[in-house]
Formats: structure tokens, C-alpha cells, sequence
């Protein structure tokens, strides 16, 4: 196992115009071994560049990369000791699942007792004895996505690197796939680097976060460090579905959650509160809770209830609503970063 660390890595492409185009712009970043860290952040912000260069499919224009403490950034992926998991799984088609496991341990020339050991290992550990016999074809793609995970781990790697390796399941094999390789990657406790650009596959799997956009970092943190205190509004609005509500307040951005905000009718307490009238205008009926779209000063909101929660709202009349001081957070108008401290 081992950690894995970016100084400063930049990666300049040439875009159409022969202009530069910084895909990743002087990111540093230290994961601890054993770590699953995901790389979160919209399409096109430098994530999947990122992965290449520590993979070592891409060359940094600067920068270093450290693999346990060694900067390897001349070394060849194979040197690496890292595993890749894609998008596409690239399975070899004609190959049965075995077959394909046993290719990299081939190509490494193990001999066959060994491979035989390794396969059966990586089989176990992933639940897919049964299907060592059968093509690509003829698997699911969750299956197709376990048999790229043996594949990945029979040669025991010391970091994986996995990029949306789950964009190919349906929602609900994917939330079961995201349980199966949290639990997986624990039980193994190998350093994994995972890219999505989808929150929900961030907040539930990674112990930190690293929020990327348009080649930098914006925030590196704990899913509750990220989302309960980001650090400016592009976190803020990134992460959380709906996300937090935004609205101009003096020379500022105050901002607060959809979960946090509610009636004043209903506060328990009053020292804490800080007033703001919310225009109730459509109500989204979700199961377990219901969403209110409204606007706070000419400006979008929405407050969000557990369903059991009972409302008398009236569409289009303002009511007055509130945050609690310690659910407000406040940004800079200009920089849009987070002001700390009282306000
Ligand atoms: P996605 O989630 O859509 O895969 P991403 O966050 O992984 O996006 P990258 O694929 O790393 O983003 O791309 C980052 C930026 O670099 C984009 O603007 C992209 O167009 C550009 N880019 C990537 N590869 C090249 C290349 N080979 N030549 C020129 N520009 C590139």
C-alpha cells in the first residue's frame, strides 16, 4: 500500500486555436495510505487528466507525482504499481472471465499454480466463482464491472485508480455497486482514487472529497466538512440535491440549506434566528419529503420537510421563514469564497 501525492501538477493541452489550455492547473494533493478519495467535479474540470497523469498515461507539463514517497513521474504505468478501472471495463471479448483475470498476470509471466491462487483469490473476495467460465457477453454489467475489479486487484497494487468505473449501471444496481466496493476497497484497504462527477457516489463513498473545477482544487475534505461548511459557493452549490439556497444580503452571499430552512411559526427557540421572508410558489411531493420552491427576495429557494412534517402554504404569499445563525454561511459577493468568523 502507499500514499499518493500531487506538487503542483499542471497539464497544458493545445486547444483548436493553438491556444493553451490548462486541463489541470497546479493541483497538490496528499492521500494518506489506505484512503479513498474521490475526485468530484463537473465534466471537463480535469479530473479524468488528473487520474492519467498519476496512472502514467498522460506527462505533466510540471509538477510531481509521488507514489510512496517516490516521485515517479518518468516511470512507466506498469512500474507504478497501480490498477486502473474505466469507464469501459475493456474486457477482452473473446476471452472467458478466467482468461481475462489471468492477462495481466500473464504478460507479469507468474507461473500457472500461482495465477491459478490469485484468480481464485480475487474471485472469492469479489463474489464471481461462478462465473469464471463465461464471456463478456453473456455477464451483466455489474458483473463485467466485478470481473474488471479481479482483474485489477489479482496483482495487488498499491494504489487503484478508478474513473466512474459505475456510469454503465442502472441507478439501482449502482447504488448496490457502491456499497459492494466501499466494503470491497475497506476489507482490502488498498489507496483508491475514484473520479465521478456525481455527488451522491462522493458524499457516500470517500473518507475525504477533492472538489476540482477548471483545473483546480476547490475544497478537500471530509463529506461533512464539504458539505456542511463549504468553502465558497461553488461547493456550496455543487454538492447537496436541491443545493443550498443562495441569496444577496447587504455586500454579501448568505447561504443555507434547504433542510435548515422552515417557519418561524415552528422554532422552538427565537435567540438564534435570523428572519427571512420566503414566497412559497410550488411544492414537489418526493415520498419521504417534500420540497417548496419559493424565492427569498426575488431570488430562487427552496426549504425542504420530512413528509410526516404537516404545512399549511399558501402559493404566491410570503411567509415568514428563518435560518437558524449557525445554519447560515456567508461568501463574498465578489470571490464568491466563504466568509468566516461573526457577521
Ligand atoms: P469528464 O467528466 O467529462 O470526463 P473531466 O473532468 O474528466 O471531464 P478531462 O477529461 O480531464 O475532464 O478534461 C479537462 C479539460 O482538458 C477539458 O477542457 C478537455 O477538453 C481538455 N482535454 C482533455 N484531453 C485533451 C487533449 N488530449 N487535448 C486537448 N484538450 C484536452
Amino acid at each position: 500500500m502507499a500514499t499518493v501525492e500531487t506538487r503542483k501538477l499542471t497539464k497544458e493541452f493545445t486547444g483548436h486555436a493553438g491556444e493553451g489550455v490548462f486541463a489541470v492547473n497546479g493541483i497538490d494533493l496528499a492521500i494518506k495510505d489506505g484512503e479513498f478519495m474521490v475526485l468530484l467535479g463537473p465534466s471537463g474540470c480535469g479530473k479524468t487528466t488528473l487520474l492519467r497523469m498519476i496512472g502514467g498515461l498522460e506527462h505533466p507539463t510540471s509538477g510531481d507525482i509521488l507514489i510512496g514517497d517516490h516521485i515517479v513521474n518518468d516511470l512507466p504505468p506498469r512500474a507504478r504499481s497501480i490498477a486502473m478501472v474505466f469507464q469501459s471495463y475493456a474486457l477482452y471479448p473473446h476471452l472467458n472471465v478466467y482468461n481475462n483475470i489471468a492477462f495481466p498476470l500473464r504478460a507479469a509471466k507468474m507461473p500457472r499454480e500461482e495465477q491459478k491462487k490469485q484468480i481464485e483469490w480475487a474471485a472469492g473476495i469479489l463474489g464471481i466463482e461462478e462465473l469464471l467460465k463465461r464471456k463478456p457477453r453473456q455477464l451483466s454489467g455489474g458483473q463485467r464491472q466485478r470481473v474488471a475489479l479481479a482483474r485489477a486487484i489479482v496483482r495487488h497494487p498499491n494504489v487503484f485508480l478508478l474513473d466512474e468505473p459505475l456510469s454503465n449501471l442502472d441507478a439501482q444496481r449502482r447504488a448496490s455497486a457502491r456499497d459492494e466496493l466501499q466494503q470491497f476497497q475497506r476489507r482490502i484497504g488498498t489507496t483508491t482514487i475514484y473520479v465521478t462527477h456525481d455527488q451522491v457516489e462522493a458524499m457516500g463513498m470517500g473518507d475525504r472529497i477533492a472538489v476540482i473545477d477548471k483545473g483546480s482544487i476547490r475544497q478537500i475534505g471530509t463529506p461533512e466538512e464539504i458539505y456542511d461548511e463549504p468553502a465558497d459557493t461553488f461547493v456550496a452549490t455543487f454538492l447537496g440535491s436541491p443545493p443550498m439556497n443562495l441569496v444577496k444580503r447587504d455586500d454579501e452571499i448568505l447561504g443555507f440549506r434547504p433542510e435548515h430552512f422552515f417557519p418561524a411559526s415552528q422554532a422552538g427557540s427565537t435567540d438564534d434566528l435570523v428572519p427571512l421572508q420566503f414566497t412559497p410558489l410550488r411544492e414537489e411531493y418526493l415520498g419521504a419529503e417534500r420540497l417548496v420552491y419559493g424565492d427569498v427576495d426575488g431570488v430562487r429557494a427552496i426549504a425542504r420537510f420530512p413528509s410526516t412534517t404537516h404545512l399549511e402554504i399558501e402559493a404566491g404569499h410570503k411567509v415568514d421563514f428563518a435560518v437558524r445563525r449557525q445554519h447560515l454561511k456567508r461568501f463574498d459577493i465578489e470571490t464568491g469564497l466563504r466568509r468566516y468568523g461573526a457577521g
